[in-house]
């Protein structure tokens, strides 16, 4: 009797072009051989893909990002069809080397919130640690082109101990997300190190891997890697999809083992003209990876780094795309579409508005259909005033944002170069009593003005008792 395959689990394997035929199967599944074997210059890929002028121009041209790509993946690519998805992400094209209007090198200002090199405290609870500069291809939109793809150059074992540190020093970290690079190219043995030590931190609650290994070189999600990282649970795993064609058998697979390893998986993708920038390319591919257990957890606008210009879309093709999904799926197969903001400002969700309009009573919103509705709000709801949670805060002083103005901790936020701008040329601003006396229970300490003056500020005075306060007079 035919065994079935468990969970639907695809059999078979991606078709070679000629040039891998002969290969034996038992090298082409072995992912030391895939990466040995790599394809990088104009006079292998021409083997196999019909290139284009740009193309062939693009793989030619010096100080172009690295250029490596893995047999496996190599034959997902249509050799006639320069608009192929795969094609596109991987193969230089001479459009590349252009420059376009607001790029940036490190447009995240990664290294601006670097404590120490290689990790990133962006978040008040969280780090990104890179770990190496290596992958198993490279795409021609990274975002990190900056560091990544240096075959001479990688993070250290003394900067792995820095970045180690900082974390052990630092107790608002409950969450460390390893990436690079792609962390599942190092040496099995360097990796459980650093996972191992990063288990020993109390206050790391869990780890998660960026990686695009499983899209790249699914041979490498071996049971013994499998096994190794099971130990460091509670252990997430994204992986990097941008199109339903890198859906393939040897992918499942992959995922299947790390699922039931008890590997929550993710996905993030980012939107790139050309390759998924439409509402039913997106929806498929979130569809398929439903499919193999990998719920679809960002969807990236593309950030503004050398090399993207000719991937980039507007934001309102991303709306566009997520007009389409939301109520015409599962919320399961919605990714959040998020815009990294330039200049280190980080992650901000985008969708579309659903809510209409709100009064004090009622709020009014629409559908994915365009019906519109009512949600009438409770007349007797009071939010609580305390927090019931005992547990120590984990926020650092500065980084509640909107969530302190909710919660009357703050009045305002100001730029730094506010208070500045609007002293206009006097030496000192004065404390605005009403906002404070408002937004705070502490007693001020500034000095209470007097009938005829409101802290010397010519032409405006205090309010006789009953009038409108004085900074409602000065707005
Ligand atoms: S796998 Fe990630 S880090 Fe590596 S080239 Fe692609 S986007 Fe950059």
């Amino acid at each position: 009797m035919q065994m079935k395959t468990p969970y639907g689990i695809p059999e078979g394997f991606t078709p070679r072009p000629a040039i891998w035929a002969a290969v034996p199967d038992k090298q082409w599944n072995d992912w030391r051989w895939q990466l040995s074997h790599r394809v990088s210059t104009y006079e292998e890929l021409s083997q196999f893909i019909h290139l284009t002028p740009e193309e062939s121009m693009g793989l030619q041209a010096s100080g172009r990002f690295r250029v490596e790509i893995t047999p496996y993946f190599a034959s997902l690519i249509d050799p006639d069809d320069p608009a192929c998805p795969i094609r596109q992400q991987v193969v230089p094209h001479v459009r590349e080397l252009q420059g376009f209007d607001a790029m940036m090198r490190d447009s995240l200002a990664e290294e601006s919130h670097s404590p120490v090199p290689g990790l990133v405290h962006r978040y008040p609870d969280r780090v990104l640690m890179l770990i190496t500069t290596q992958c198993a291809s490279y795409c021609r939109y990274c975002t990190r082109s900056r560091i990544v793809g240096d075959p001479h150059a990688t993070f250290s074992r003394q900067q792995h101990d820095a970045q180690i540190d900082y974390i052990r020093r630092t107790p608002q970290v409950r969450d460390v997300l390893l990436s690079g690079g792609d962390p599942l190219t190092l040496p099995q043995k360097v990796l459980e190190d650093l996972l191992r030590r990063l288990r020993e931190i109390p206050h790391v609650e869990i780890i998660r891997i960026g990686s695009r290994v499983p899209v790249f070189l699914p041979q490498r999600i071996t049971d013994e890697l499998v096994n190794m990282l099971r130990q460091f649970h509670p252990l997430w795993v994204n992986i990097h999809v941008n199109h339903s064609k890198e859906v393939t058998p040897e992918l499942a697979r992959a995922c299947a083992k790390m699922a039931d390893a008890g590997i929550p998986l993710g996905n993030q993708s980012v939107l790139l003209a050309g390759v998924n920038d439409h509402p039913d390319t997106i929806k498929k591919l979130c569809h398929d990876l439903v499919k193999i257990r990998v719920r679809p957890y960002y969807l990236y606008q593309c950030d503004l780094v050398a090399g993207s210009g000719q991937f980039r879309t507007t934001i309102a093709a991303g709306l566009e795309i997520m007009e389409a999904l939301r109520g015409h799926t599962s919320g399961y197969a919605i990714p959040t579409y998020a815009v990294d903001l330039p200049g280190g400002g980080g992650k901000v969700p985008v969708q579309p508005n659903y809510l209409i309009s709100q009064s004090a009573e009622r709020v009014v919103f629409r559908n994915f259909e365009g019906y519109i509705s009512t949600y009438v709000e409770p007349t007797d709801y009071h939010r609580p005033t305390r927090n019931r949670w005992t547990g120590a805060p984990t926020e650092e002083p500065g980084q509640k944002g909107i969530a302190s103005l909710l919660d009357g901790e703050e009045m305002v936020i100001k730029p730094d170069v506010w208070a500045g701008t609007h002293m206009r040329g006097r030496n000192s601003m004065p404390e605005n009593e009403a906002i404070n006396a408002s937004a705070s229970s502490e007693p001020s300490s500034s000095p209470v003005p007097q009938e005829g003056q409101f802290n010397g500020i010519p032409g405006v005075e205090v309010a006789p008792d009953g009038d409108e306060p004085v900074w409602a007079a000065i707005n």
